[in-house]
């Protein structure tokens, strides 16, 4: 079932809401009317970051000219 967490940008309350239709509007049971943002449920979130390593490849030269 799809249900989805959100948080109230008010009250900072966390509740899980199945959601049936995507265009539903999704309110706080606390506050009703506040803005909610959808949280995703990402505790494990990808994160691998590439390691970019310092630049050693050498000359600084000309930035971004067209070719022509
Ligand atoms: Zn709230």
């Amino acid at each position: 079932m799809p249900i989805y967490e959100y948080r109230c940008t008010n009250c900072s309350q966390v509740f899980e809401k199945l959601v049936l239709d995507r265009d539903a509007s999704i309110e706080c049971p606390r506050c009703p009317g506040a803005a909610v943002e959808k949280q995703f449920s990402a505790f494990s979130f990808k994160g691998e970051r590439k390691v970019i390593g310092s630049g050693t490849l050498g000359s600084a030269g000309s930035s971004c000219a067209p070719s022509g």
